[in-house]
């Protein structure tokens, strides 16, 4: 894509935990026909194989901690180099830090990052009431999105869960990894012109609208960095 023009397709979704961005970002994707990279989902997928991805990073998942670079790093190498990625993709959950930001550049040009700008109540209160399906991954909540009958999947039928690591203590953490962690990512890619900002209040349809115009029209350098739409 030459900078400024025409859709973003290689995108990275950026914000705390529970911002909403694993929501938008499977229905943003599923219409672009984009890949929906998400290294929580995977991580999940492979400890519930219990796999030897899954048995190294159970323990940091569940206290609330990152996997460590290198294994989350070959994940996302192996799965940007499939066909399905060619077409665009959105990676969620990844990166989270400043090493991992820098190995994504060896082998993935991005051409927009938007930040997910939320009240930090507001992510508490999403958290608490966020609910999983362990089958196909659905991702509910218990005021915001129940399923249409109470505790199971739409899709499988499958008893809905919640995360280990959505718990109050794991949470803590997970906000204290962010803030020292993750958000220094937001000035390294604002640095780069890549940075917009979303406003992640309000109802999901509310922030999706604002999301397709900004992927839609994505020229990070054409207007204010942080400019919110
Ligand atoms: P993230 O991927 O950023 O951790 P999720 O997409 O999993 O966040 O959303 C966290 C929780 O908040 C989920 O339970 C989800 O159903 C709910 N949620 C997502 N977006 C909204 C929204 N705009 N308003 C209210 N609840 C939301
Ligand atoms: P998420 O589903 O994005 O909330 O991620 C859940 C958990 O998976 C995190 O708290 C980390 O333990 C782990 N994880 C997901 N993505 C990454 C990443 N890019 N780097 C390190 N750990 C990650």
């Amino acid at each position: 894509m030459t900078p400024g023009h025409g859709p973003a397709r290689h995108i990275v979704f950026l914000g705390p935990p529970g911002a909403g961005k694993g929501t938008q970002a499977a229905e943003l994707a599923r219409e672009l026909g984009f890949l929906h990279l998400s290294t929580g989902d995977l991580l999940r997928a492979a400890v519930t194989e219990g796999n030897e991805l899954g048995r190294a990073a159970d323990g940091h998942m569940r206290a609330g901690r990152l996997v460590p670079d290198d294994l989350v790093l070959a994940i996302v190498r192996e799965r940007l180099a499939r066909p399905d990625a060619a077409r665009g993709f959105i990676l969620d959950g990844f990166p989270r830090n400043l090493a991992q930001a820098r190995a994504l550049e060896a082998f993935a040009t991005l051409e927009l990052v938007v930040s997910f700008e939320i009240d930090p109540r507001l992510v508490v209160q999403r958290l608490s009431g966020r609910r999983i399906c362990p089958t196909c991954g659905t991702v509910y909540h218990l005021d915001s999105r129940p399923p249409r009958v109470a505790g199971r999947c739409d899709r499988d039928g499958s008893e809905l869960v919640q995360r280990p690591d959505d718990r109050a203590e794991a949470v803590e953490v997970r906000l204290k990894v962010y803030a020292e962690q993750t958000a220094p990512l937001l000035e390294h890619y604002r640095r780069l012109g890549l940075l917009r900002g979303v406003d992640a209040a309000g109802t999901p349809s509310e922030v999706s609208a604002r999301l397709r115009r900004l992927v839609a029209g994505a020229a990070p350098e054409a207007r204010s960095p942080t400019e919110r739409l």
